[in-house]
């Protein structure tokens, strides 16, 4: 008596339009190799797995079954060619590889004849088979085509948004992080490290990589691309997270149309030292309002701390004046000036080595992407590789080449003539009081924040800071009354009469 193996397949997801169950093709099976002398040694069970040859594990058990034990299988029965492969290719491959092993393929279903014709038959079928699983993913992929072209979004969802119905929709779990990140970055105030850093403050952990890619999607906007389908992208039927203004800003930045760094909409012009000096008492910032006098409305700074015990409060005009006074106290010496410029400049040109060193290997690793991929296109063409993995590699080297690319232009920050620059901060900085006077709202409060980082206590006709910019003198440090420091223009004028 021979001995036989069966081989049974079918694909979960259509069962029934496959046609047999599992049982059903090892019944058929069965019987077929009674009526033609076969034991049956060994069923192999396929569930549910790819229809490429290569991805099932059972038909790659069974191959190395058959390698393992030729001598003792003279037959695999299949219930149809189809449940073998419906790929033609794979289909002479597989025939080739049993009939290395002396061992015959034969459907339960088919007719197993050995004359030319039952063989072209077979051949046929095989054919046949594929010509189905052909018209099956063209009919799936005209299906997605008709849904993409009505504004359906069906492919994987990207953060901040989840698949239902169908389509994509924004996800309350994630949808708030995508808007963050634009938000930012659309300011132009933040690199791409410092958003990142901020996103796994917030609990997103992004790489550089994923940040590109998500400020570029074109899905955030409501837009979905597909060349192959459509010349012009098409409007999504699903809500879009940011909006056409705040995208293509972000657009304009990744382009290195970079718009000017602007400050933060802040507070009442009435009102620059808001929110910035803080509490004798509390420490809580002061805010800023008008008085409700019988008459005259007098603007004040005051507490608005609850359950701050003195509700501390102090004429607009007084602590401006004495912040200007502040000023002018904490200004550095000229010589200390001079000293700034020479140190800026060193530190500066140390930095640039370090930064042209950065953007070379950046390029360079550019050149190697691109010399890459052009080696890549010689690989398809002599056929070194095939068709799946130039897809693959040309995609994953697309992406690397993006994020490259998108690295480089963090270098390109336009450098303004340095010494003119440094110049000028030298006199700011000297004319500092005068310049906090005079200048706008966005102009003190930037100031207040480069010099105070952490703000300034009022204390006693003082102030008291944590922290000074370095190059203002710490006044705490130096224990001098701020009494004793009033402009000496006002004592001259006072004593000389
Ligand atoms: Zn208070």
């Amino acid at each position: 008596m021979s001995n036989a193996i069966i081989y049974t397949r079918v694909s979960t997801k259509n069962q029934a339009e496959e046609g047999y169950s599992l049982a059903g093709q090892e019944k058929d099976c069965k019987v077929f190799a009674e009526v033609n002398g076969y034991k049956v040694s060994k069923v192999f069970v396929e569930k549910g797995e790819s229809a490429k040859t290569q991805d099932r594990t059972e038909l790659q058990n069974l191959m190395k079954f058959c390698i393992a034990n030729k001598k003792n299988i003279d037959a695999i029965i299949i219930w149809k060619i189809d449940r073998l492969t419906r790929d033609i290719k794979d289909f002479y491959k597989l025939q080739e590889f049993f009939a290395k092993l002396n061992i015959k393929v034969l459907f339960a279903r088919e007719n197993n004849g050995d004359s030319a014709t039952d063989k072209l038959t077979r051949n046929l079928m095989g054919v046949l088979a594929q010509y189905e699983n052909d018209q099956k993913s063209e009919r799936v992929t005209n299906g997605m085509k008709t849904a993409f072209l009505q504004g359906h979004w069906m492919w994987k969802a990207p953060i901040g948004y989840i698949m239902k119905n169908g389509n994509i929709e924004p996800d309350p779990k994630t949808a708030h992080h995508i808007k963050k990140i634009f938000k930012l970055f659309a300011t132009g105030l933040y690199q791409q490290v410092q958003i990142i850093k901020i996103m796994a403050d917030d609990g997103l952990k992004i790489n550089t990589n994923m940040l590109c890619r998500m400020l570029k999607n074109p899905l955030y906007n409501g837009y979905m691309y597909k060349k192959e389908w459509s010349e012009e992208p098409i409007r999504g039927i699903f809500e879009p997270l940011i909006s056409e203004d705040e995208f293509k800003k972000v657009q304009d930045i990744l382009m290195g149309r970079r718009p000017l760094i602007t400050a933060y909409k802040r507070n009442n012009p009435e009102f620059p030292l808001r929110q910035f000096i803080t509490c004798p008492h509390c420490n809580q910032p002061l805010t800023g309002s008008k008085s409700k006098g019988r008459k005259e409305k007098y603007p004040y700074y005051h507490c608005h701390n609850k359950d701050c015990s003195i509700h501390f409060r102090i004429r607009k005009e007084r602590l401006e004046e004495m912040f200007v006074e502040y000023l002018n106290y904490i200004k550095p010496e000229q010589n200390l000036l001079n000293l700034f410029e020479a140190t800026v400049k060193d530190i500066y040109n140390e930095k640039l080595s370090v930064r042209l060193n950065s953007q070379k290997r950046v390029q360079d690793k550019l050149i190697e992407l691109k010399n890459k991929k052009s080696k890549l296109i010689d690989f398809r063409i002599d056929g070194t590789i095939s068709e799946e993995d130039y897809k693959f590699k040309t995609e994953q080297l697309a992406e690397e080449i993006q994020e490259q690319e998108f690295r480089l232009r963090e270098f390109e920050v336009h450098d303004e003539d340095l010494s003119k620059c440094l110049k000028y901060a030298c006199r700011a900085i000297s004319n500092i009081d005068t310049l906090w006077e005079n200048g706008d709202l966005d102009l003190k409060q930037r100031l207040q924040r480069l010099i105070f980082p952490k703000g300034l206590m009022y204390f006693s006709d003082d102030f008291r800071t944590a922290e000074i910019s370095s190059l203002f003198i710490k006044k705490d440090t130096l224990k001098v009354s701020y009494n004793q420091m009033v402009p000496p223009s006002e004592f001259e004028s006072l004593s000389t009469p």
